[in-house]
């Protein structure tokens, strides 16, 4: 009786809203409880800023963790931090939990690291005004402090009693330790038994109008290895000594070109290297190579990208560059490629294409206009990737800004308030409802 009369209202407030911009009287003290904090809301967002949390700076990670951990437990959750294997070189994450009711249940993700490492030149933190310019203000500690003031809105009216919220903060999003299994194998569980996935990546913006994304491309890559026969050069395109890895490597790069391209679907090779003797370090990215004009080339190799919006599409492509790698190579040459999948892709669904509605439905009833659906081709991998093929998910729910990853990336400081006013009214509404059994 009870759940019925709170999915009951629930259902009220979805209809008012779409009949114009209503807030009910919680809503609007939930509204009122975020505006309230937001000169607090900075300075928790300077605090973690100042923090240098490069992926491969641990101790920073954790510092980071630390701080955002006191938040949540003084909100009433329980905490605990992950270690990850030594092995791995990661700091590990932090998990919250809040119990409560019969209520659906949502997970909301960010991540504690940023791109910028120890020894950056980029400043921590370098208020400009309306602005501010920093390691991390908008990927990801503005959607990190987003997140944690939405939530401290829902506590402060008591909203979040009866609530079922996890909060997962990954320590390696930017560089994601190895393997992918042991370092997302908790992110899954979770996902597993979330109703919904919402993620605090940085918010976009098309025309004006604010966006979140529902679908998200794979981030993998590929290693192209390219053999030839070395010997003098005067001899080449003969039967005897072929055409060398370099000849070879040029057609299958140019067949992947003619052949692969489609919508939704790039590859990039990003290196290119050949010649006599070749090697190459992963770790630093580099390689070296050692070959003479009159010698025909023996190795080439090729490091690529491939991002992709369907498992289907990702398989097209793979089986398309396989086929071309293995058959019709240059006489003297044969080449083999290896594919690295490392975030699966987030394909978008009508389940999130409805989050979407309600997430824009809950942004103009607070009176912060529409919110469109991003076009996935326009952003990177993000870790809702991960727990796509078990909930519904939706990722920008965070803070807005510009150049993230680039020594310019920088925030709108009023982003802060905007996002966290219509997360906090998500997560109230979808909370309030109970759960229908999973179709997935
Ligand atoms: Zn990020």
């Amino acid at each position: 009786m009870f759940k019925k009369a709170i999915a009951g209202t629930a259902v009220f407030l979805l209809l008012t809203g779409l009949a114009g911009a209503q807030l009910s009287e919680t809503e609007q003290r939930i509204v009122a409880a975020v505006k309230q904090r937001s000169p607090a809301a900075l300075e928790l967002l300077e605090k973690s800023v100042r923090i240098n949390s490069g992926t491969l700076n641990p101790e920073g990670v954790r510092a980071v963790g630390e701080i955002y951990r006191s938040e949540l437990d003084a909100l009433g959750f329980k905490t605990r931090w992950i270690d990850m294997p030594p092995a791995m070189k990661r700091a590990g994450h932090l998990v919250a939990t809040h119990e409560g009711g019969a209520g659906q249940r949502v997970l909301l993700l960010g991540h504690l690291d940023t791109v910028f490492e120890k020894g950056s030149s980029v400043p921590l933190w370098d208020r400009q005004g309306d602005r501010v310019r920093g390691q991390g203000v908008n990927d990801m500690k503005g959607g990190d402090v987003v997140m944690i003031e939405a939530l401290r809105a829902l506590a402060s009216v008591g909203a979040l009693e009866h609530a079922n919220v996890e909060v997962m903060l990954t320590g390696d999003e930017e560089r994601t330790g190895r393997p992918l299994q042991t370092a997302r194998a908790d992110m899954v569980a979770m996902g597993k038994r979330a109703d919904y996935a919402l993620s605090f990546e940085a918010s976009g913006k098309h025309d004006g109008v604010d966006t979140a994304s529902i679908s998200r491309r794979s981030a993998g890559g590929w290693t192209l290895h390219v053999e030839g026969k070395a010997a003098h050069s005067s001899g080449v395109f003969s039967a005897q000594s072929g055409y060398g890895a370099i000849y070879e490597t040029a057609r299958i790069l140019d067949a992947f070109r003619e052949q692969v391209i489609e919508p939704s679907l790039t590859f990039n090779p990003g290196l290119v290297f050949g010649g006599t003797t070749v090697a190459y370090a992963e770790d630093t990215a580099t390689a070296s190579a050692f070959g003479k004009s009159n010698v025909i080339a023996r190795d080439a190799e090729v490091v690529g990208d491939l991002r992709y919006l369907t498992p289907e599409q990702g398989e097209r492509a793979r089986r398309k560059m396989r086929a071309i790698v293995s058959a019709g190579n240059l006489p003297g040459t044969s080449a083999t490629i290896r594919f690295i999948e490392s975030y699966p892709p987030m394909p978008p669904t009508e389940a999130g294409r409805r989050l979407a509605e309600l997430y824009s439905q809950a942004s103009l009833d607070a009176g912060l206009g529409r919110i469109d659906i991003a076009d996935p081709s326009l952003r990177g991998a993000g870790d809702v990737q991960f727990v796509a093929p078990y909930t519904v998910g939706i990722d920008g729910l965070g803070a807005q800004g510009r150049g993230a990853h680039t020594d310019d990336e920088d925030l709108e400081i009023a982003s802060i308030e905007r996002g966290a006013i219509r997360a906090a009214l998500l997560v109230y509404r979808l909370t309030r409802v109970a759960p229908v059994p999973k179709t997935f």
